[in-house]
């Protein structure tokens, strides 16, 4: 089995929001969480440490995440900001809780916060063992209202903060998804301040136009760490997609876009409430990785960043799928449609491992 790189989840704010502990399987939480008010709002759960392990999943993009509260919709009001001091309280205390779990479980998990300790982490998975592997975090910013002035881009680096995505919706610095627009004069700021530090700056959830004039100035290196192809999902109108201009930029950067196996990102106009999963099959992940395989004439730019527990959950995921074990069913469909054991392997890790060897820096 293939090791897997996926470049997102929302794990600390799952923690924090619902109490989930990702030290258990999937299965574990979902019993515990029967007719919760979790399930109705996030789903049921696909992901855990026993689940990584069964699926090899070695590294994981952890975010630190809230929600503008202007966009709540849950009873559920953790995790929300209304202010950026509000912002930047919630994303320190997710930052550190992925250091407090990393330091009391590094059986389970690890920071990777530079190339070393990815080695490390590799290293583990590469060698035998019967009490499984430590998951490796990177962790990524979504959404940068936390940061209240590029001073502190300094003090997120220290922490260990290697990667950032400025929108979720729109921010104070772009255009983002629903809320669509330019880079403002602030994201030109935070993008020259980011690439003096060379944090991986992420696409995702950035609006066209900002996407655009980001790829043309931002100095650091660019990826997307979660978004599919707008060109497989006619009409769905919908800036959360890349269009095939994006992912054209981002293959000129040499970086990776992650593909999300969620439903409603694979199928315009699916909907958990009206349609079945079984109308989504497993092969259509394979078909929007094959689409950036297409536009780039090789497999060293597709990856997957699964964004699983990121709002959905086992209720909106293809039914091929029950926990993120079953992400390695897409060897089969990927073999069967020619991609070589080597072209696989980059694609479920390779070329996220490439881009992080680069850009992380040595110690
Ligand atoms: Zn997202």
């Amino acid at each position: 089995m293939p090791i897997i790189i996926d470049a997102h989840a929302d794990l600390a704010y799952n923690m924090l929001k619902y109490g989930r502990d990702y030290s258990r399987s999937a299965a574990e939480t979902r019993l515990l969480e029967v007719g919760s008010p979790t399930v109705a709002d996030n789903e049921d759960c696909t992901i855990g440490w026993p689940d990584y392990q069964r699926g090899q999943t070695a590294v994981v993009f952890s975010t630190l995440f809230a929600l503008p509260a202007r966009w709540r919709t849950s009873q559920n009001k953790l995790q929300s900001y209304k202010t950026f001091d509000q912002a930047h309280e919630i994303y320190r205390q997710q930052l550190m809780t992925y250091h407090r779990m990393t330091d009391s479980e590094p059986d389970k998990f690890r920071l990777v916060a530079s190339s070393r300790d990815l080695d490390l982490i590799l290293d583990h998975w590469n060698s035998p063992t019967e009490s499984g592997h430590p998951v490796g975090m990177v962790v990524l910013m979504e959404g940068a209202e936390c940061i209240r002035t590029l001073s502190e881009l300094d003090e997120w680096y220290e922490l260990g903060v290697r990667l950032i995505g400025p929108a979720w919706v729109g921010t104070r610095y772009c255009g983002g998804w629903k809320e669509p627009g330019p880079l403002t004069k602030d994201g030109r700021e935070l993008l020259s301040g980011m690439a003096d530090h060379n944090f991986v700056l992420d696409l995702s959830h950035m609006d066209e136009q900002a996407a655009v004039e980001a790829l043309d100035m931002y100095r650091g290196p660019i990826v997307g760490t979660h978004g599919n192809c707008l060109s497989l999902m006619p009409n769905s109108n919908s800036n959360r997609h890349f269009s095939d201009r994006i992912i054209e930029g981002i293959i000129e950067r040499d970086g990776v876009v992650g593909v999300v196996p969620y439903n409603a990102y694979l199928k315009s106009g699916w909907t958990v409430d009206k349609n079945q999963r079984s109308e989504v099959p497993l092969s259509y992940v394979a078909d929007h990785i094959d689409h950036i395989c297409q536009i780039a004439g090789d497999a060293l730019h597709a990856g997957i960043g699964s964004d699983f527990d990121g709002g959905f959950g086992l209720q909106s995921v293809p039914p091929e799928i029950d926990t993120i074990a079953d992400l390695q069913k897409l060897v089969s469909l990927l073999g069967a449609r020619g991609y070589s054991e080597t072209d696989i392997a980059n694609i479920f890790s390779g070329n996220w491992l490439a881009r992080l060897k680069r850009d992380l820096p040595s110690s």
